[in-house]
């Protein structure tokens, strides 16, 4: 039987050497490409951003209705300068991870919880929701077309890039007309190995109250670069972002939410409109309650931070989120002094990020039900 590279399918992957089963619900069109770049790739030199992945899916949104989902050779997106999202900046993402089990197949973490979160930033920047099915079954079909490049190394895994922008193109205030939701993938390795400087910001704000903070926006990107860069000019990793009205009191970390350990309590700043809710921070602290840590989710002032840091009771401090995982803080700036902070090896950080790394690669059981399969 002849098979065309190029087909439509209900039910089928076709490659030059392939066919596959699939599991998708939503009708998509597969393109393979030709000229595959996972030999450019060293696996064993796996940074973050090392490469992108082969294949990307593609939705858009026009006349008022999500159309049929492709999945494409990476670059065959062509679009011109008038593109919306680069004047008016409607563009929202999601960042998730897919691993490599002990048995070989491949499973995602808790992707419903991206979605759901995807969702609740396209409606602060009023772009229309993504269905479930194009979400799930994009992300899982992707998953599967390009299932070599989930990598199978130590802490290796395959990033999962799912975007929304707007897409019309015209230069007017308004929103866009047409949108697209795309994913992108690449394979990762561990983004911080090592424990992270931060600096207490008080000057920069990252998000205010009535913002944008809590949708995963692109722009709140942008507009946190500066800060980060005069951070690391002076010797740091990272930002610790305090509140815009006053800079008292603690936020989180450039991409990542943060915990203080204080006399054995386990204390996160209280979510609010500037706090984006982190599905790493919502993971641990359902192992914290498993576990009977304390658990405080409240405001935290900046002086309650230095105090335990002079007086001896912090115990540990450390970031959550799904592209540093788990990342110790070994140093805190504050008004031009460090204060190192203890990075306890048998601490929770450490013990959260065991937790963590043994269910999403399949090594102890999965109680919470939080992995995703990838039919293969
Ligand atoms: C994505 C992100 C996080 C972490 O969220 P996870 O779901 O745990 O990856 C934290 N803060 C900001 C600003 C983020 O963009």
């Amino acid at each position: 039987m002849y098979l065309s590279k190029d087909t439509w399918f209900p039910l089928y992957i076709y490659g030059p050497n392939l066919i596959l089963p699939t599991s998708s619900t939503v009708k998509m069109k597969i393109t393979i490409t030709e000229t595959s770049n996972l030999s450019k790739i060293d696996f064993n030199n796996l940074g973050f951003g090392a490469g992108l992945s082969d294949h990307v899916f593609v939705c858009e949104f026009k006349n008022g209705n999500w159309g049929e989902g492709r999945i494409e050779p990476y670059s065959h997106l062509s679009q011109g300068l008038g593109l919306h999202a680069l004047h008016y900046g409607q563009a929202v993402f999601e960042g998730q991870k897919a691993y490599r089990q002990k048995d070989d197949t491949i499973a995602i973490f808790r992707p419903e919880r991206n979605w759901k979160r995807l969702n609740t930033s396209a409606k602060r920047m009023l772009i229309p929701e993504v269905p479930k099915d194009i979400f799930m079954d994009g992300l899982t079909e992707l998953i599967r077309v390009d299932a070599k490049w989930v990598p199978r190394g130590e802490n290796q895994s395959l990033y999962l890039r799912p975007f929304l922008f707007s897409s019309s193109e015209f230069v007017a205030a308004r929103p866009s007309e047409e949108y697209t939701f795309a994913i992108v993938t690449s394979p990762v390795g561990e983004l911080y190995s090592k424990p992270v400087k931060v600096k207490i910001e008080q000057s920069f704000t990252r998000a205010a109250s009535g913002g944008v903070g809590y949708a995963k926006a692109a722009g709140n990107y942008g507009a946190s670069f500066l800060a980060t860069h005069n951070a690391v000019k002076e010797g740091f990793n990272q930002v610790l972002w305090t509140d815009h009205a006053e800079h008292n009191y603690l936020e989180e970390a450039g991409t990542m939410n943060v915990t203080f350990v204080i006399n054995g309590k386990l204390i996160t700043p209280i979510l609010s409109d500037r706090i984006l809710a982190g599905i790493t921070r919502d993971s641990i602290l359902i192992l914290a309650k498993e576990w009977n840590i304390a658990v405080e989710e409240r405001r935290i002032k900046v002086d309650e931070l230095i105090a335990a840091l002079k007086n001896g009771t912090l115990n540990e401090a450390f970031g959550m989120g799904t592209a540093a995982v788990v990342s110790q803080i070994n140093g805190i700036g504050f008004n031009d002094e460090i204060f190192p902070v203890p990075v306890p090896k048998n601490g929770i950080a450490l013990r959260m990020k065991e937790a963590l790394s043994s269910i999403r690669y399949g090594e102890s059981e999965d109680k919470f039900n939080w992995m995703h399969h990838v039919k293969s």
